[in-house]
């Protein structure tokens, strides 16, 4: 990619305040980009506007000015967006596409319908050939998918290698607005990621599976793939991951115990950057980074230790 300009981004959900996963994965985004004197871009991913506030996104804003995690520009909320979501749906209609969907969530979930083994559901395809008359006689909105097809895609991702996916397979066709009106997170990345020309795409490894839609997408909707690079997963020492439930370890408890340098350390040794748990500023930071060193296994996080630095 020489010749190009680097741009990364921060997507953080403003549902609570940053755990130590977030963290870790916000810093990795960050070294990534400034290493290579690349842009940052921050947008809230508020799609979900229950479990969202601009309480939390300020907070969120805050809390990466003291992790001295920086960036250039911010993009607007997913929240305000709803004209742009429009326009891309209204694009891969015209591809013909998209179909309503007037599947109930227990139909969804039955017993009978098929599940990945680790968990996923793979929509069947009841509702991709109904008639009209058939559409006419549902008297509740729909859902709205659009078709996927049965080619093979590769991720080269930068942390855990090879990931293959057929989206028939694996996911079916894929809801792309529910039925509430609401776009879904995988088309709001895809079109958000695409106009502020995000050219690297890096968050936690439990979204590795939504690269392979979100490049489907980019690719129906004329927009060019990212660089990819899923990051580990932070797991307490008893196997659980950890989540913004874990009150213990967000970022507020975490600023009464330790300075910035001190977390910043201790995440980056845990990261494999540095040898040793030493407080260290992420601009420091930029000079040990490659994605070389970066592991693709979960991190037993000992927690206590860290708190203990403090
Ligand atoms: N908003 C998502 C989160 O907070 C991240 C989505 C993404 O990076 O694509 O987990």
């Amino acid at each position: 990619m020489a010749g190009l300009v680097t741009v990364g981004r921060f997507a953080p959900t403003p549902s609570g305040r940053m755990h130590l996963g977030n963290v870790f994965a916000a810093l990795l985004a960050w070294l990534s980009v400034r290493s290579r004197d690349g842009e940052m871009v921050l947008r809230m991913e508020d799609l979900d506007t229950q479990r969202t506030s601009a309480e939390y996104a300020e907070t969120l804003r805050r809390d990466l000015g003291w992790l001295g995690l920086d960036y250039d520009r911010e993009t607007p909320a997913q929240s305000t967006r709803k004209n742009a979501y429009d326009r891309a749906f209204r694009q891969l209609e015209e591809l013909g596409l998209v179909y309503p969907c007037y599947c109930t969530r227990s139909q969804l979930h039955s017993v009978n319908a098929p599940h990945l083994s680790d968990g996923t559901y793979v929509y069947p395809g009841t509702c991709r050939n109904l008639t009209d008359g058939e559409r006419a006689r549902f008297a509740r909105p729909p859902a709205w998918r659009v078709r996927v097809d049965d080619r093979q895609w590769v991720v080269q991702d930068w942390v855990q290698g090879e990931y293959r996916c057929v989206l028939s397979r694996d996911c079916g066709d894929m809801v792309i607005r529910r039925a509430d009106g609401v776009y879904v997170y995988q088309l709001a990345v895809t079109v958000d990621d695409g106009e502020a020309g995000v050219t690297e795409v890096v968050r936690g490894m439990d979204l590795l599976s939504s690269a392979p839609r979100q490049m489907y997408l980019q690719e129906l909707l004329g927009l060019p793939h990212p660089e990819y690079a899923h990051v580990p997963m932070l797991l307490a020492a008893d196997g659980r991951r950890l989540s913004k439930r874990d009150k213990d370890l967000d970022l507020g408890e975490l600023q009464k115990h330790l300075k910035p340098e001190q977390l910043m350390g201790w995440l980056s040794h845990a990261a494999g950057l540095i040898d040793r748990p030493e407080p260290v500023s992420p601009r420091e930071l930029t000079k040990e980074f490659s994605w070389e060193k970066i592991r693709g296994d979960h991190i037993f996080a000992d927690t206590q230790a860290l708190l203990n630095m403090g």
